[in-house]
């Protein structure tokens, strides 16, 4: 069995869905296909849950966007129903329909539940409604398959919006379940199933997300616990490549990395595959590949235990509109432990995610997201206490597989704030 995951793009409308088709039916083995929402779906959906939280009235007006747009898709690939049925709406139709109805039940009535819970009751539907609709075009052109609510499979904590998977429960449930879905001698010769990335269900049998982007999570989780083949990540790109190309003109693919290589990359944010997907592949040494659902017989970057081409070819992975913040002690005492608890405890309080830092002997300094409440928050409480200064509107670059040429080229007319170097990588805070 292998693990396929499309995410948004690659159903972003009735054409995707069609050369979904045209992938699948490339393969010959069993299958078990997690799909995303549908393009940027899951952002529209958190603006219904935005408006219907903060009561601006505007939460049944941004759904009708989401249901149009769903709408549209359905017209276009079930428009051709065979003779006969001519006029008579395929069923997926009333499906969807019925889904939708349960979020405006959901968001009739004033807020009664915290924000994350309703976040991920709402946000969810994205999922279900995008692989209720492949689900049906994939059965309606003669690719059977089988719909499977993956929230009866991955279980979670009830930590909404960010829950952590239950390993062992999940494990059993997935090879339960998914095994009663396959047939032992299936009519085409293989078992499709077609299941929701993103989303799990907590012990109260609520729904929870893995956090954004965690669609390939789910296929690596999936993939764990069915011992797959292999996974395949189908992107609009040919691969992992080797920058970001909306930001650099000459990129290059990289052909094949190690699970280690590839943490890396996507701890320092590379972002193309979600990091948490790894870690289960390498555990049971599962091949991840990430090709192109353009050209899906391009043989893409494939990630496994070599090794050997892991420095071949430099990566640069930017991030920008960060702050580095420079925090010291206010006596010219030197910053010591019990400092630095102190400081980390305040970060972790107010959800500020350290990119990077480094201290001299009476300053630490960090770079961060730039996200304007909590580090007003933040930088309150830190005064009180130490000298705070800020810079805000820094990048950050790291380097992977670095030399000297590869540094003079990226950071021309730039001026360095910040750097660190490793054997393997370079980071560097510029503005
Ligand atoms: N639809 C979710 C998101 O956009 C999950 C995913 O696509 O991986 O974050
Ligand atoms: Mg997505």
């Amino acid at each position: 069995m292998n693990v396929f995951k499309f995410g948004g793009a690659s159903v972003k409308n009735a054409e995707a869905v069609k050369n979904v088709g045209k992938v699948i039916q490339l393969f010959k083995d069993d299958l078990t296909v997690v799909i995303s929402a549908m393009d940027k779906t899951t952002n529209a959906l958190e603006k219904v849950v935005d408006s219907y939280m903060n009561g601006d009235g505007k939460c049944f007006e941004y759904l009708q966007e989401v249901k149009d747009f769903h709408y549209q898709i359905m017209d276009e690939l079930f428009g051709d129903l065979p003779e006969g049925k001519a006029g008579k709406k395929h069923p997926v139709f009333e499906e969807i329909h019925n889904t939708f109805v349960e979020i405006e039940w959901e968001i009739e009535d004033v807020p009664t539940r915290e924000y994350d819970y309703v976040y991920d009751q709402i946000v969810s539907v994205g999922e279900i409604i995008s692989t209720k609709i492949v689900s049906a075009y994939l059965n309606h052109i003669g690719v059977n398959n089988i719909w499977v609510d993956v929230r009866n499979i991955i279980q979670t904590d009830n930590t909404h919006r960010d829950a952590r998977v239950d390993w062992e429960l999940t494990e059993k449930l997935a090879q339960e379940k998914l095994a009663l879905f396959c047939h032992p001698e299936p009519v085409e010769g293989r078992n499709i199933i077609i299941t929701q990335g993103f989303i799990g269900s907590s012990s109260e049998n609520f729904t929870t997300t893995l956090g954004r982007e965690g669609s390939d999570f789910t296929a690596g989780i999936l993939a764990f616990c069915l011992n797959a083949k292999s996974v395949i990540i189908w992107k609009d790109v040919p691969g992992m490549l080797n920058a970001d190309p909306k930001l650099f003109s000459d990129t290059q693919k990289l052909n094949n990395i190690s699970y280690r290589e590839a943490i890396e990359l996507a701890y320092y944010g590379a972002s193309v595959i979600h990091p948490k997907t790894i870690k289960p592949l390498q555990n049971k040494n599962i091949p991840l590949y990430v090709k192109s659902f353009v050209n899906p017989n391009e043989p893409g970057t494939l990630i496994n235990e070599n090794t050997s081409e892991d420095s071949l070819i430099p990566s640069y992975i930017f991030k920008k509109n960060l702050v580095l913040i420079s925090i010291s002690v206010r006596d010219y005492s030197f910053i010591m432990e019990d400092h630095l608890s102190h400081i980390f405890g305040l970060f972790s309080q107010f959800g500020v995610r350290i990119h990077l830092m480094q201290n001299s002997a009476i300053s630490f300094s960090v770079c961060v997201d730039n996200n304007q409440q909590k580090l007003t928050r933040l930088i309150e409480s830190l005064n009180s206490k130490y000298l705070v200064k800020f810079n805000d509107n820094v990048e950050l670059l790291t380097i992977r597989h670095y030399d000297n040429e590869t540094i003079a080229k990226t950071t021309q007319n730039k001026e360095i704030l910040l750097i660190q170097k490793s054997r393997n990588s370079v980071r560097m805070v510029m503005k």
